[in-house]
């Protein structure tokens, strides 16, 4: 079986823990998996079932675009409704421009929420910056709601980059424009930070953010950040793209920081195929911290690539069917049966490396490549049990697999009434 402990654990950063609804960030506490909606928020219904869906996927925290009166006053009954549902993932309202107008015309929105998240580059601008940057930290205090100060590389506050363009060019070697950009998206969080605190917003009530869409922008703008401060860390790759790309560059850059101990909270911003599902950055997100060894959210399907040896697509057949069922099992299995997230399945195409990868795995079979017999011999534990031949390899699979899950996580009184002892027989 895959285990981390040899290696220890990655050292997180030293960070000031924030409460967001029952979720807490920074700390001790793991790193937490959020993302955002795309709906229109004035919508209800279709919010309600985008953040149900995100949440049941595994998003810890969902965020929703608060753009207008309609979108403020319909918070509170998407609270409502998902509460009604069994729902209580935290809700972040994102704000720009009239955030500050929104809260005092809405002051239930802000009640609704767990957290506002603030952009400082579009909070306003000239002397009502301020003000507007005031009005919501009022609201923030007055309901105890905590803060993201989220800069973004693309919204960066223009007065702060042009005084420190202007800054940088008076001195005697000035730096490389990007660097200066850089250095300004850590300025704008750290003084709105400071700022926000002047304002009597707590230190532990504050999350920081510098997105940017370059993979080695991101790292240097988080190192910088990390070691200039111990506020929580809210980490993500701006308009990561589409597919794989969107999935590599995030990943790219996210597993540097966090192999540094960086980042309490990530998000993954996959832009979706079109009609595209998008539960699919919660699952990436999931998907990074549990390969790294971080957290663990549901079974992971260990597969060979397949090559000239492997007969049919029914190896990839199968690896899909188990991993797709293991995780809509997860909703029912997480608390019924502890610990069988850490669990590991093996799916393999052929005797070159199957047998061995599957005794590695809690659970693992090996099927016949080309010229080989054609049966599929399955290990539990590091041992061969049962050899599966025949047209019902899937399903005989799968039964093995859930009765693995039954017996070595369910509680000690169930397992005494479901144990069935395992053969080493051929199934025909
Ligand atoms: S385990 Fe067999 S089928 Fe899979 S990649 Fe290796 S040689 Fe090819």
């Amino acid at each position: 079986m895959k285990c981390y402990a040899e290696y220890g654990p990655v050292p997180r950063r030293r960070s000031c823990k924030v409460q967001v609804g029952l979720v807490a960030i920074g700390g001790d506490a793991p790193i937490v998996v959020q993302s955002m909606t795309n709906t229109d928020t004035a919508d209800v219904p279709a919010t309600v079932q985008q953040v149900a869906a995100l949440a049941r996927a595994g998003s810890e925290i969902v965020r929703v675009t608060v753009n207008d009166a309609e979108a403020a006053a319909a918070v509170p009954a998407i609270r409502e409704r998902l509460e009604a549902m069994g729902i209580n993932v935290p809700l972040v309202g994102d704000f720009h421009f009239n955030g500050h107008r929104l809260l005092t015309q809405h002051p239930a929105c802000a009640e609704a929420l767990a957290k506002l998240r603030i952009n400082p580059g579009n909070v306003g601008r000239g002397a009502k910056r301020d003000e507007q940057f005031a009005t919501l930290i009022e609201y923030a205090c007055r309901y105890g709601k905590p803060v993201r100060i989220g800069v973004n590389w693309g919204s960066l506050d223009p007065e702060l980059l042009t005084r420190m363009m202007d800054e940088n060019a008076r001195l005697p070697e000035p730096q490389d424009a990007a660097v200066v950009t850089r250095r300004a998206l850590v300025a704008s969080a750290l003084e709105s930070a400071q700022q926000a605190e002047s304002l009597g917003l707590s230190h532990d009530r504050i999350v920081l953010s510098c997105k940017v869409s370059g993979v080695q922008d991101l790292i240097a703008v988080y190192r910088e950040l990390a070691a200039r401060c111990d506020y929580a860390l809210h980490l993500g790759l701006t308009e990561a793209g589409m597919g794989s790309k969107g999935i590599v560059a995030s990943t790219g850059a996210l597993a540097v920081l966090l192999q540094e101990g960086i980042g309490d909270t990530i998000r993954i911003s996959l832009t979706p195929e079109p009609g595209g599902d998008r539960t699919r950055e919660v699952v990436v997100a999931q998907e990074i911290l549990q390969t790294m060894g971080l957290r663990s959210f549901a079974p992971m399907v260990i597969a060979c690539p397949g090559c000239g040896r492997t007969t049919s697509t029914f190896f990839q057949e199968l690896a899909d069917r188990i991993q797709s069922w293991l995780r809509t099992q997860m909703p029912l299995w997480r608390g019924r049966y502890p610990g069988v997230e850490n669990m590991h399945v093996a799916v393999m195409g052929c005797v070159v490396n199957g047998p061995g990868e599957s005794k590695h795995a809690n659970v693992g079979i090996s099927l016949p490549g080309s010229g080989e017999n054609p049966v599929a011999p399955v290990y539990v534990d590091g041992v061969k049990t049962v050899t599966l031949k025949g047209d019902n390899i899937a399903a005989e699979f799968q039964k093995i697999v859930e009765h693995y899950v039954v017996t070595r996580y369910s509680s000690q009184s169930e397992k005494t009434q479901q144990a069935q002892p395992a053969q080493d027989t051929e199934h025909a």
